[in-house]
């Protein structure tokens, strides 16, 4: 039986890209790093000062559309989301993310480029147990639209809907187990969405400036549908929500047991439900994970093949 400890990559991999909002462009490379480290950002433009910022749900500032990581000198990197849920995705505990201007790179609006090229560089076990945090009770928050919950599970399980007036969209709704590579299989190439309604108000306060429909983001206008050569799946957005709820949870610092299930919810809400989380005294525990644990956490059983290789189009 191999060994069920810590991971981080075998050697750096690099992408380039512009960020989907600042549309700036960037060079982030994964480094390998040692147990214990968790997934840091190290911003490699500024030369001055604490340039590190770690992937911490308290380092999060608040912004509805994408997750922005600030540390206390100010120094911040924004949309970390889709990078974090192929990092969690893929099983990596120990990573050194440096990148060299303010915004992650969107790729095509999905993980699928991050996850192949860290499969493709492949992963290196560290001689030390995983550590993860298990959600002993529930935790809810909720908007006067959305609300997000945690509840005590044996491994990740996601639960999540999402309603919306484009036809193109509707009503979605979908459950995951996310151990055994799901992710990689089921959400890891689903896009960014938006509704045309939104991007002319997005532009106009310095957002979406990178976005080019149908190549780094799907947007619905009405029942017509900007998804370059169609949509990966035909529930993609909910799928794409739950890559984003993937990502915004593993800014928990390490792997977590339990149940999430959104409800119209996202970045802003899940980041709320972490820190009540760690508020609510005796909701969380940190456990040292047994082997049954660690083969149930979301990078175990990844299996090469099942990485969707190129676009896929829903018939
Ligand atoms: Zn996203």
């Amino acid at each position: 039986m191999r060994r069920l400890v810590q991971n981080t990559l075998k050697a750096p991999v690099t992408f380039e890209g512009v960020g989907l909002h600042s549309g700036k462009p960037a060079r982030m490379t994964l480094f390998p790093a040692p147990a214990q480290h968790g997934i840091t950002f190290k911003r490699s433009d500024i030369a001055l000062g604490n340039t590190v910022i770690p992937a911490r749900w308290d380092m999060v500032e608040r912004s509805p559309l994408c997750t922005r990581l600030v540390n206390a000198a100010g120094v911040s990197v924004s949309t970390v989301e889709h990078i974090m849920a192929a990092l969690a995705g893929c099983g990596l505990h120990n990573v050194r993310v440096e990148i060299d201007g303010p915004e992650v790179p969107i790729m095509d609006g999905s993980a699928a480029d991050f996850v192949r090229e860290i499969m493709a560089t492949g992963i290196r076990r560290l001689g030390v147990p995983v550590r993860a945090w298990k959600v002993v009770k529930p935790v809810m928050v909720e908007t006067r639209e959305a609300r997000a919950t945690l509840l005590p599970c044996d491994r990740l399980k996601m639960t999540f809907n999402i309603e919306f007036a484009e036809a193109g969209i509707g009503s979605q709704s979908r459950e995951l187990d996310l151990r055994n590579g799901t992710f990689a299989r089921e959400l890891c190439d689903c896009r960014t969405f938006c509704r045309q309604v939104d991007v002319e108000d997005m532009q106009a306060n310095g957002l979406a400036l990178g976005g080019v429909p149908g190549e780094n983001a799907v947007v619905f206008d009405g029942a017509v549908v900007h998804a370059g050569s169609g949509l990966r799946h035909s529930d993609e957005p909910v799928r794409h929500k739950m890559l984003d709820a993937l990502g915004d949870l593993a800014l928990a610092g390490l792997p977590l047991f339990g149940h999430y299930v959104g409800e119209k919810s996202g970045h802003s809400l899940t980041n709320t439900l972490l820190r009540a989380l760690f508020a609510e005294p005796g909701a969380v525990r940190e456990v040292t994970c047994d082997a049954l644990m660690t083969a149930r956490l979301p990078g175990q059983g990844l299996v090469w093949s099942e990485i969707p290789a190129q676009v896929r189009r829903v018939a």
